[in-house]
């Protein structure tokens, strides 16, 4: 068995790793990055980017709806999921090379293989190859739950199914509540399915602002959405290529899908992580780690949705590109998990940076709100029953806005540049300041002038 002696091995080619592997190779180290299954992770492989591209795809038919209010008339459109699966693939391998060949450009070396622990410094290979490393990073990621054991599960998919389906799903059952169950009904939807969600709670998106809940959900319920709150699935059954979705309140549906959307674990199991003397983070389960993304082993790191923190891809880059400057580069950096924007690419779309409105009246003693739905300008042709939402959570005695929250076409877009301004403490009165720019929908956040409600917190009795 071959030895080797080598500055960095990371464990797990996705958007952290990959980044911290290229990041550490440009500084000198001699670096190995081990990937068990396709280089990219999660967010290239089945995640983000083929889910955009879904999301993208599923939108035309809705595009062709609104058109007619534009003067076109557009013969009856065909859609052929094989196409669509056959195309995303294409591009899907593609960056799977680009990140292959990226990594080795960089100088570091991809292995292709399961990578755990013999201990603290040694790591197997599925090849039977072991390495020695001077530090190690795990950057893992994470997998999709697959909830308690009910009979039938085994007919239940996941996000990684989804993109792989071999026809579209005529009917769907979605369990969840949350980013993927919300994203898929939309992509279901769009292409023509009929889909149905069920989460166990109040309401969908248990953590958004209350007034981004809501609005999302009779959106999507315009859009023809089923959402069955105050239920889970409690059985499946399997008539040939169709589903029967049994349900706690005692109804039942009929499908051609069931898919499960109900939250990911970080991967931890069989590592080795023991044997390395790595702890755990016994509040969510994933690799306890400091600010510095370092864990109990002081040359071992841990970056991205393995450390359950905030389990998205740009966070994942971030923390990685921070231990390789920090370790390597001798440039200390610590990310700062304050003010993350995020997106749910659910149709409408949810854009939100900081803090929602409940945070804020919990945190600040005097907040304003500014809030505005409206017909966006496209639905006055369109005759298309949709309004925007734009909120905007202002601590009233420092006029800082605190948290900025939109549904509607773009948001995402949107919210990533307002991002910047709530991260740098802008005022209200700095976004009154800023020129409107017409027409548009974006221009609610800078025309806003009286506050929509004004919360003085209660003095404690
Ligand atoms: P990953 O990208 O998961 O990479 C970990 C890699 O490690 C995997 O390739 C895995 O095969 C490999 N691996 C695991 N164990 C071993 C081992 N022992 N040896 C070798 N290799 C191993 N985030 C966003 O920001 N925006 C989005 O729009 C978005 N959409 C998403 C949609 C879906 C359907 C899903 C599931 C996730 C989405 N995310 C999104 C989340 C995002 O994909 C993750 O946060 C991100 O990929 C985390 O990066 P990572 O490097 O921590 O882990
Ligand atoms: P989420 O945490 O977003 O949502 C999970 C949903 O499943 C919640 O509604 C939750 O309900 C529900 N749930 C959890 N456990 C059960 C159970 N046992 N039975 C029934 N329902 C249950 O997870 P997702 O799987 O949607 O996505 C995982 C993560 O991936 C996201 O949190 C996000 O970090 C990342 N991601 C990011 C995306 C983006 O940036 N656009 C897109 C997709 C994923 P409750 O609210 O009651 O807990």
């Amino acid at each position: 068995m071959a030895e080797h002696d080598i500055d960095l091995f990371v464990i797990g080619g996705g958007s952290g790793g990959v980044r911290a592997a290229r990041i550490a190779a440009s500084y000198g180290a001699k670096v190995m990055i081990a990937e068990e299954y396709r280089m990219g992770g999660t967010c290239v492989i089945r995640g983000c980017v083929p889910k955009k591209l879904f999301v993208i795809g599923s939108h035309v038919q809705q595009e062709l709806e609104d058109a007619v209010g534009f003067g076109w008339t557009i013969p009856q459109a065909s859609f052929d999921w094989s196409t669509l699966i056959a195309n995303k693939d294409k591009e899907i391998a593609r960056l799977e090379a680009a990140y292959t060949v990226n990594v080795e450009k960089s100088g570091a070396r991809v292995v292709k293989a399961r990578a755990v622990f013999e201990d603290a410094h040694t790591l197997r290979l599925a090849t039977g190859e072991t390495v020695k490393a001077n530090h190690v990073l795990i950057a893992t990621g994470g997998a999709p739950n697959h909830g308690a054991e009910i009979p039938g599960i085994e007919h239940v998919i996941s996000s990684n199914e989804a993109f792989h389906l071999p026809e579209l799903p005529r009917r769907v059952v979605i369990q969840g509540g949350g980013y993927i169950a919300l994203e898929f009904a939309g992509i279901f939807s769009g292409f023509g399915s009929d889909v149905t969600v069920i989460y166990r709670g109040d309401n969908i998106l248990r953590g958004f602002d209350e007034d981004v809940r809501a609005h999302v959900r009779a959106e999507m319920e315009k859009r023809g959405i089923t959402i069955l709150t105050r239920c889970t699935v409690t059985k499946v059954d399997r008539h040939g290529k169709e589903f029967t979705t049994h349900l706690s309140n005692g109804s039942s549906i009929a499908s051609e899908q069931v898919m499960f959307a109900i939250g990911r674990h970080p991967n931890v199991a069989n590592l080795g992580l023991e044997k390395a003397g790595v702890a755990i983070n016994p509040k969510n389960g994933g690799i306890a780690v400091d600010g510095w993304s370092k864990t109990s082993v002081p040359h071992i790191y841990a970056i991205g949705d393995v450390t359950h923190r905030h389990n998205l891809t740009p966070v994942a880059i971030r923390e990685g590109h921070a231990f390789a400057d920090t370790v390597f580069g001798k440039r200390p950096a610590r990310v700062d998990h304050a003010t993350i924007p995020t997106a749910v690419f659910s149709q409408p779309e949810v854009g939100t940076v900081g803090l929602t409105e409940t945070e804020a009246r919990a945190q600040f003693g005097f907040v304003d709100i500014y809030e505005a739905t409206f017909r966006p300008i496209k639905a006055t042709m369109s005759g298309r029953d949709t309004r925007v939402l734009i909120k905007l959570v202002v601590d009233g005695a420092s006029d800082r806005v605190l948290g900025c929250h939109i549904v509607g076409d773009a948001a995402a877009e949107i919210i990533q540049a307002v991002a910047i301004a709530v991260k740098m403490k802008a005022t209200k009165a700095d976004f009154d300041a800023t020129i409107a720019l017409h027409p548009t929908a974006a221009e609610e956040l800078v025309t806003m002038r009286t506050p929509t409600a004004r919360h003085v917190r209660q003095a404690a009795e």
